[in-house]
């Protein structure tokens, strides 16, 4: 079994028998190594290890105290789904809200969304949906046509912690549970102390009370459960998780530098946990009796436009600032029915643009579009260094892409588009085929 995430990593587990019984139940036949402990259990004791450290990490931290509902926001990924999963059944009782956030990306948000709904019905939560572009008028995609075009990432960060403020107070959810791992935390600590962020380094505690009345408190069950395990824990129980990766994947610095924790970790197995301890017990104490250090700003601010609080000088919180960039498009299509690329053509001389077929070359031979040009669609996974010099010659055209679905070349069309090409996807591209 497969699994790919966010970045274009990828988990791999195959599941042969060894050749002994259970070194923990000494029972069933062992199945799986825990890799933080290197010990080789039977299926039934990796649940209950898994699910005991999230019971003693909620216990330890006192994360549900006084909870009357518990929010968690699931991606659809393996981190949210299976936080949601194993906390309803480590606590059939309490009262849980699923809440899942379309934020409108093309050929995945919906996919996503599917797959969530999946979850919570085979677990019988309840979930709430909000669409961003049905609310909102916008979506993440759209971003591609401002100056935050190479930080997709950040500016959806932005939004959805807005929206996550605000669906927890409309829902009255006290406790907002979020999917952050050992591995998460570790590497944002190490990217932050490289960045000298110290005021980030004491909120990445697993516990954050709430900045200000009526927000909610945020923990971090898995806060001391490795990544890996997590995987493990979603293909054992086949918890439905979406395995379409978001387009906008990008390498951010604390990806870069999960990969040196991992470089570490080979040599000693406990790395993770001893820098997380070393930060927790001494350097997180030590930081917030600094004279400097103020846990929450001195004074906050209504956004004049949302209306929602804010630390900013000016008095617009930085979603409001982004958004306003999306209301100041005149154009934001990505995309185009076969119908209105043909009403395009007709409409503009053959110099001004390029049709380009991304799939595979059999396929191209039999027919393409009429003037088309096939491209390997293996393009797509090129670095922006080497799109930017393939497609320079085009640099002044429109650009037009189609696949088989419409997935990859919108995913080509998304990344020239980071590069400033005048770049549209083809929809429905087998109308533009036969039509
Ligand atoms: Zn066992
Ligand atoms: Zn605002």
């Amino acid at each position: 079994m497969k699994y790919y995430k966010c970045g274009g990593e990828t988990f791999e587990l195959t599941l042969n028998p060894f050749p002994f019984k259970c070194k923990r139940c000494k029972g069933n036949e062992a199945l799986i190594e825990i890799p933080s402990q290197g010990i080789k259990v039977c299926l039934t004791c990796f649940n209950q290890i898994f699910e005991n450290r999230l019971k003693n990490t909620i216990k330890r931290y006192r994360m549900f105290r006084n909870a009357k509902k518990v929010g968690v926001f699931v991606s659809g990924g393996k981190d949210s789904s299976a936080l949601l999963f194993s906390l309803k059944k480590v606590f059939p009782d309490l009262t849980f809200q699923a809440i899942y956030l379309n934020l409108g990306i093309r050929y995945y948000s919906d996919l996503a969304e599917e797959t969530v709904r999946k979850l919570c019905q085979e677990i019988e939560v309840p979930l709430y949906v909000y669409s961003l572009p049905k609310e909102e008028g916008f979506c993440i995609d759209h971003f591609v046509h401002t100056m935050f075009k190479n930080k997709i990432c950040s500016v959806c960060g932005v939004i959805k912690r807005y929206l996550f403020t605000k669906i927890a107070k409309n829902l009255s959810i006290d406790v907002m549970a979020t999917g952050h791992h050992l591995d998460d935390t570790v590497s944002t600590m190490l990217t932050l102390f490289f960045q000298g962020d110290f005021e980030g380094i004491v909120r990445l505690g697993p516990v954050l009370p709430p900045l200000y009345p009526g927000q909610a408190t945020k923990v971090k069950p898995f806060y001391h459960t490795p990544e890996k395990e997590i995987f493990y824990y979603t293909a054992l129980n086949k918890i439905p998780v979406e395995t379409c990766t978001c387009p906008h994947g990008e390498i951010t610095p604390s990806k870069k530098n999960k990969k040196i924790i991992e470089e570490w970790e080979k040599e000693n197995k406990q790395f993770k946990y001893q820098l997380l301890s070393v930060f927790l017990k001494k350097l997180i104490p030590l930081l917030k009796t600094h004279p400097d250090y103020k846990f929450s700003p001195s004074e906050f601010k209504s956004c004049v436009k949302c209306g929602e609080i804010t630390s900013s000088s000016d008095e617009i919180c930085s979603r409001c600032k982004r958004v306003s960039l999306i209301e100041k498009l005149e154009d934001k299509k990505l995309e185009l029915t076969p119908e209105k690329f043909k009403e395009f053509i007709e409409n503009h001389p053959k110099d001004d643009w390029m049709v380009f077929d991304l799939r595979e070359k059999e396929d191209f031979e039999k027919g393409g579009f009429d003037g088309a040009l096939w491209i390997n669609p293996e393009i797509v996974q090129a670095s922006y260094r080497k799109l930017s010099k393939l497609f320079k010659p085009y640099r002044n055209k429109t650009l037009f892409f189609y696949c088989y679905t419409g997935r990859l070349s919108y995913l080509l069309t998304l990344k020239l588009r980071k590069l400033g090409f005048k770049a549209f996807n083809i929809s429905s591209p087998e109308r533009l085929l036969t039509g």
